[in-house]
């Protein structure tokens, strides 16, 4: 929408270019505030068994209580996080609190010894000099088993530099943690990267569950990673299931786990703690 200015050669902006650099600008200038002032939030979706609907862990999600804004979602800030770079101290926040969240519910509920929290992990963090000691010293503080926490990372966090990627995931996983591969079928990685890594489990992306009841080829798309998964001895998990029709395929196809608002929405802390609280540990 920049258009030249005669002969002059200048390039001018129009209005809304204009006003969209300016709103860039501010909410940078905003993320950055947020960091220090402490803005933002986890939410957390109930993770289940797809065939008895048990609730099994969550997923933390980052939201950012933002002053003038409300509550925005990933969508909202993510692609200004990555682009400065401030996305590892974001991330850095969420695992951080994410521990500290789960050791609280592990002590206060005693009877929910296999409660699992899944962290996402931005590719930058990844590759990050300190990640693998910064999870070690969080488990090591609160007492965690190291597999009550799963690492979530995309096949992006393989693009660039695969080689350091794969070795933080090797360490990580000596530590004991699970890790796991999100949005599993969107990106470029080949299979043999997969085969060789150390993951414990796979997330089928919610592009192959919303449509699945109607798209013949989907199903076959996530039936055979189901097989592939279940040949690896990797867990699988379907994203993004919204009716009972989607989690009934889902399973027959293969999938063990399952997450979406059919079962529930992500969640703040203290409702997703009423789960954990009540009898309401089937859900769905
Ligand atoms: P994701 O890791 O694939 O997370 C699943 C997303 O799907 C979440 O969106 C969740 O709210 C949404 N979702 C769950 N069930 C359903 C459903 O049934 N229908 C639909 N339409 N959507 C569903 P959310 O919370 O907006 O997060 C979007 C993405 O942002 C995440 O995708 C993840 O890639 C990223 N993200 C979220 N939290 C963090 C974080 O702490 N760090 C990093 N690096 N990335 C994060
Ligand atoms: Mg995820
Ligand atoms: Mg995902
Ligand atoms: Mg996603």
């Amino acid at each position: 929408r920049a258009k030249a200015a005669g002969k002059s050669g200048f390039v001018v902006f129009d209005e809304a270019m204009h006003q969209e650099a300016l709103s860039r600008l501010q909410l940078e200038t905003d993320f950055r505030l947020a960091l220090e002032r402490g803005e933002f939030r986890i939410h957390y979706q109930p993770i289940v068994d797809l065939g008895s609907g048990r609730l099994v862990g969550a997923e933390a999600l980052v939201r950012w209580c933002h002053p003038l804004r409300g509550l925005l979602v990933p969508a909202d800030f993510l692609a200004v996080a990555e682009e400065t770079g401030l996305i590892v101290e974001m991330d850095a926040w969420v695992l951080k609190e994410a521990c500290r969240q789960l050791a609280v519910w592990r002590n206060r509920f005693p009877d929910w010894p296999e409660l699992t929290v899944n962290v996402n992990v931005d590719e930058k963090q990844m590759v990050s000099a300190g990640i693998v000691e910064e999870v070690f010293s969080l488990l090591q503080r609160h007492g965690l088993p190291p597999a009550s926490l799963r690492l979530e990372v995309t096949e992006t966090a393989f693009r660039t530099g695969r080689a350091q990627a794969e070795q933080r995931l090797l360490a990580l996983k000596a530590l004991g943690v699970g890790l796991v591969v999100d949005d599993f079928g969107t990106g470029y990685s080949s299979l043999e990267s997969f085969a060789a890594s150390p993951f414990d489990a796979l997330k089928m992306d919610q592009v192959f569950i919303r449509d699945i009841a109607s798209n013949p080829r989907h199903r076959a798309i996530v039936r055979t990673i189901a097989g592939f998964a279940r040949e690896l001895g990797l867990a699988m998990t379907a994203e993004g299931i919204e009716t009972g029709e989607q989690r009934v395929i889902a399973a027959e196809l293969g999938c063990q786990y399952g997450q979406g608002y059919l079962f529930a929405r992500p969640l703040p802390a203290q409702e997703f703690e009423q789960l954990l609280l009540g009898d309401a540990r089937i859900l769905g």
